[in-house]
């Protein structure tokens, strides 16, 4: 996504929580999917599989198509659930304070887990949801 893109994305609030029950008030931007979307991801990705008659041609020819149909399937598999996309996440980690951008970013899970690049310790991303979905 380019930059200027993701600038247009409001940031929300986020929780930064901290499995000792601490937490830390963070900006995140987060995109809710629907239902029209992920299915049009998990065709795109289906679409892999015609590679297949393609990559069969090179040697040496066996491997290919599984690696294909394997590749195809996982991206359609983490389409299919990425009901929320995480596009960016600062602020301070609530055990060590450093103010950090996470890299954790794409499809959010649920809880989604990211881990401080200053302390390692795994940290809680909360978001509200937001109304409306793209
Ligand atoms: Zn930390």
């Amino acid at each position: 996504m380019e930059q200027s893109e993701l600038q247009a994305i409001p940031e929300v609030p986020a929780r930064l929580v901290f499995m000792g029950g601490q937490a830390s008030e963070a900006r995140a931007r987060v995109l809710e999917r629907s239902g029209h979307w992920r299915r049009a991801q998990m065709l795109k990705d289906l679409a892999l599989l015609l590679l297949i008659p393609i990559v069969i041609w090179i040697p040496p020819h066996f491997p290919w198509p599984i690696v294909v149909a394997a590749v195809a399937a996982f991206r359609a598999f983490n389409h299919m659930r990425e009901y929320r996309t995480l596009l960016s996440l600062h602020g301070p980690c609530p055990k060590c304070g450093t103010v950090q951008d996470f890299t954790e970013l794409g499809r959010m899970g649920n809880p989604h887990k990211v881990t401080c690049a200053s302390c390692r310790w795994d940290l809680y991303v909360e978001v509200a949801r937001a109304s409306e979905a793209t």
